[in-house]
């Protein structure tokens, strides 16, 4: 099947023949169909599996077919997305997917004025994508009104829910028709999941992408037994040895994303870190510049960067372990996007050994063992020289800057 022959709006397929896309990949061609013709949607799919354009598409054609010359009111179609970051990025597959069609796009997310969002609202939009936060502060303003509304999509549920916005889904039901078209999309599935995929479709179609095998097979995985306190050695000689690649590196919290990031500059490698303690701006550009490859080492924790899409990562280095195995999934599926190959590379302490269990059990398979030599590890350590920034040296630095500082108030005065 080629995106030719489907029955969509001819500017659609002119977008899509730019991409680059030949042929749908298997979560479009299982959902495209079923969307098109109005039927509800719970799909299992990682990010990766091109599920953005598999909602994306058959929305745009629809919304198009609607509108034809008339410029109908109220927003037809909401997306709710768990974080900026993601919302962001579905917003720009359908501003590119949408390009040669009438349909109007809006991203409404927090950290920003809310004003002109107000005033783009008020100017009419078809498809509106958000997060829960802004959106329901809009709602109860009275400035967002969802009851023409004929599609819904939760794109990422699972990460909805781990971010404790459940309540907040349930209570978007009381503002949306009954009668509308639902799209449900997680990447993994549990109990409560499929609770609240329930209480949101009617008859859904049930599509789920790879069941036993979790993570995209053109990823190759491995994992490295390195002491907590040696890991940062191991960082620096890995993208040392591997100058050109693109590398996103997830780490527990956002005060170890800096200690790394820190932990670089001392050993001259330039990295940036991205996490819920920036600024929005900050944010966008870090990510700005990583897509575009200026800047080839992030740092991430899991929540700023999971389920972004950035075209040519690498690697993944999973620096700490992480939490769920659901969260191993997440993670690695930022690399092998698409057609590309891409590698996962942990790091796992004798502390995270129970986690790296866990994530084997729910992978169904061993992940390959970096063997390292008693000797390579201990060259590895001596390899990476540090600046000499040790508290002697950073007392001095804060006595000069003591001084100055004295110096300069001496001026003024
Ligand atoms: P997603 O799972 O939506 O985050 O998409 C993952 C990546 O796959 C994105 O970089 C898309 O541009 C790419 N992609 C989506 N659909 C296709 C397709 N039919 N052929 C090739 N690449 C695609």
């Amino acid at each position: 099947m080629k995106f030719e022959d489907y029955r969509i709006a001819e500017g659609i397929k002119k977008a899509i023949s730019k991409l680059g896309y030949k042929k749908p990949t298997d979560i479009q061609f299982r959902s495209i169909p079923p969307i098109l013709r109005g039927e509800d949607v719970l799909a299992i799919a990682q990010t990766g599996t091109g599920k953005t354009a598999a909602f994306v598409i058959p929305i745009l054609h629809k919304i198009q077919e609607q509108k034809q010359g008339r410029r109908a009111g109220g927003i037809k179609c909401l997306v709710l997305a768990p974080t900026h970051e993601l919302a962001l990025q579905i917003y720009s597959v359908f501003k590119t997917l949408g390009k040669h069609t009438k349909v109007d796009f809006l991203c409404i997310h927090g950290g920003v004025e809310q004003d002109p969002q107000i005033q783009h609202l008020n100017d009419g939009v078809d498809v509106l994508v958000a997060t829960p936060g802004r959106m329901f502060d809009l709602i109860s303003q009275g400035h967002l009104i969802l009851n023409h509304l004929k599609i819904l999509v939760l794109d990422e549920a699972d990460h909805m829910l781990d971010l404790g916005f459940i309540k907040d889904i349930r209570d978007l039901e009381r503002h949306l028709p009954k009668h509308r078209q639902t799209l449900f999309f997680s990447a993994t599935i549990n109990d409560s999941i499929k609770k609240l995929a329930y209480s949101l479709v009617t008859n859904a179609i049930r599509i789920q992408i790879s069941p036993k095998d979790p993570v995209a097979k053109n990823i190759t995985h491995a994992v490295a037994m390195i002491e907590m306190d040696d890991k940062r050695h191991f960082l620096a000689d890995l993208i040392r040895k591997n100058p050109e690649f693109k590398i996103l590196v997830f780490v527990r919290t956002k005060v170890r994303a800096e200690r790394v990031k820190k932990a670089l500059e001392r050993v001259e490698i330039v990295s940036d870190s991205i996490h819920s303690d920036k600024l929005q701006e900050e944010r966008e550009m870090t990510m700005r510049l990583f897509r575009r490859g200026e800047q080839k080492i992030l740092i991430a924790t899991d929540v700023s960067a999971r389920g972004i899409d950035i075209p040519y990562v690498d690697m993944v280095v999973n620096y700490d372990m992480p939490e769920t195995a659901e969260n191993y999934v997440h993670r690695v599926g930022r690399t092998g996007r698409g057609e590309q190959k891409g590698q996962a590379v942990s790091f796992c302490s004798k502390e995270e050994q129970e986690k790296l269990s866990f994530i084997e059990t729910h992978l169904g398979k061993p992940i390959d063992r970096i063997q390292i030599s008693k000797q390579e590890y201990k060259e590895t350590l001596i390899s990476i020289e540090e600046k000499k920034d040790d508290w002697r040296t950073l007392l001095a630095n804060e006595d000069l800057e003591e001084q100055s500082r004295k110096k300069r108030k001496k001026k003024r005065r």
